[in-house]
């Protein structure tokens, strides 16, 4: 399962400068997978990728460090209506997230998804969107 983390500098925590997920790893015994952060001064957000089974486990102990922490049960979001199967985000999406099914028509694995935005931009129908 995919958890979001979301911190500020003047948090509790903060794991530009705490070894805040380490010592999850540490206290929980669970292996956390960091597929993305984007940290700077002010703020900070992190993608990880934990068993479903120790989400909540994690979770607990993110927040009890003053993480927030959003599940991410369907990251990246696809508008029906809107999509016409071109498959342009099947060539830019470096997660295998896309793909087409025998009838040609677009497959979602959205699990796959590590929140990198280029399908999102990619898409020529502006059919997709990341989970708010
Ligand atoms: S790029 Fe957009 S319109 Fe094309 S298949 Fe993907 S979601 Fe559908
Ligand atoms: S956001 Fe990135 S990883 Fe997620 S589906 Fe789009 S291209 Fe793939």
């Amino acid at each position: 399962m995919k958890l979001l983390l979301a911190f500020t500098r003047k948090g509790k925590a903060d794991p530009g400068r705490e070894p805040v997920i380490a010592r999850v790893v540490k206290e929980t015994g669970v292996l956390i997978n960091v597929e993305k952060a984007n940290i700077d001064s002010m703020a900070g957000e992190v993608l990880i990728d934990v068993p479903d089974a120790d989400a909540a486990l994690v979770r607990r102990h993110l927040e009890e460090m003053g993480v927030a922490v959003r599940v991410m049960e369907n990251a990246i979001i696809r508008d029906e209506d809107e999509c016409v199967d071109c498959g342009a985000c099947i060539s830019v999406c470096p997660q295998e997230v896309f793909s087409f099914d025998a009838e040609w028509r677009l497959c979602v694995d959205s699990k796959r998804c590590v929140l990198c935005g280029k399908c999102i931009r990619a898409c020529p129908h502006s059919a997709l969107s990341q989970q708010g």
